[in-house]
């Protein structure tokens, strides 16, 4: 049965013993996205390990400049632009990962909802702008996934009603992640790492050790909440302190409930780990949606997944998959403060 095991500790430990005395572990971090992109390969020779980290950056910008909501000349925007006049053709790329996102909205009842932006982009996280009850109120209607009209033999997207944006912000780093991890296995690699913020997969493992993947502490930006020994998986954690701020006492953050066009205010953090990056991602942000009650009851149903999610009590919540090796009473929970 597949199952992960979980240690609690404050500290990362990382362990980088050669598993074979010519190759050698090559890094490197650019900023893509809006977040850091890290790649780390396993790799006989040099010039194809720097060759490699390359097509991996070259597939971040690529992937950014066909998905951003926000890049004038991206398919996304020209879809968002024309979609609710006309039904518009768009590539088997982007029509396959709205797809993707279709079927975990299906799977969550709406709370993965990729229409989320029709309120969700009233918000600017970095100039502090948050939307009124009246706007949200005025736009709130055109949340609705419902409103996707996918034609899978045109390959076209329609929006079914004006008012409505999509934006792949909770799944298309996770699938720029995957692709990545593609690039490197075709390159020969059989173990590599790749974290797009929030979002990483591991190849192989760490020279015959696993990986020692620490989940971000929610309410301190220096320590890990906890650390997982991980191989062979993709791991993702949605949290409400990646982009955010503070109005009247009241946090307004990157993940939006469909029902309510607003910040999620029940959880704090939300990991999922399962076999590829692009579900993982999705359903991180799906959970942190659904809270830890939803939250786990989902991933129980999905083999092969399991989370960690952290309510706004600052209490760990975990998936019948993970068990905690000795005495659980033990586990050290970060507080809220
Ligand atoms: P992540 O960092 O993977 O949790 O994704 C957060 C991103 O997902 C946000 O920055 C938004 O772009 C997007 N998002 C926010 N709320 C939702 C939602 N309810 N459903 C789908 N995507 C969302
Ligand atoms: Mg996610």
């Amino acid at each position: 049965m597949y199952r992960h095991h979980l240690l609690f500790c404050f500290a990362v430990l990382t362990f980088l013993l050669p598993s074979s005395a010519s190759a050698e572990w090559y890094q490197e971090q650019q900023d893509v996205m809006g977040t850091v992109i890290s790649v780390e390969i396993w790799h006989a020779n040099f010039a194809v390990a720097q060759q490699c980290k390359r097509q991996v950056f070259d597939e971040m910008h690529r992937i950014d400049a066909l998905m951003s909501p926000y890049k004038t000349g991206s398919e996304l925007y020209r879809l968002n632009k024309w979609a609710a006049d006309y039904p518009v053709r768009v590539g088997d790329e982007l029509f396959s990962l709205i797809e993707r996102a279709q079927q975990i909205s299906e799977l969550s009842d709406g709370a993965f909802d990729i229409t989320f932006a029709s309120v969700g982009h009233m918000y600017n996280y970095r100039r502090q702008i948050h939307p009124s009850e009246e706007e949200i109120k005025a736009k709130l209607a055109a949340i609705d996934y419902h409103h996707i009209i996918l034609n899978p033999e045109n390959r076209t997207v329609h929006f079914s009603r004006p008012g409505v944006t999509i934006d792949l912000g909770g799944i298309a780093k996770g699938y720029a992640v995957d692709n990545s991890i593609e690039i490197l296995a075709r390159c020969g690699a059989t173990n590599a790492l790749v974290s797009a913020g929030g979002d990483s997969r591991i190849l192989g493992d760490k020279g015959g050790r696993p990986w020692m993947m620490g989940i971000q502490h929610p309410r301190k930006r220096e320590e890990v909440a906890l650390v997982l020994p991980l191989s062979d998986t993709a791991i993702s954690t949605s949290g409400d302190y990646e982009r955010y701020f503070i109005d009247k006492g009241e946090r307004h953050h990157h993940i939006i409930s469909p029902r309510s066009g607003k910040s999620i205010s029940t959880t704090i953090s939300a990991t999922v780990i399962g076999p590829d990056a692009t579900t993982t991602d999705a359903l991180s942000t799906t959970i942190f949606v659904l809270g830890s009650t939803g939250g786990v009851e989902l991933v129980e149903t999905l083999p092969g997944f399991d989370a960690i999610i952290i309510d706004s009590r600052g209490q760990v919540h975990y998936s019948s998959g993970l068990q905690t090796p000795g005495n659980s009473e033990e586990a050290q929970e970060p507080k809220k403060d």
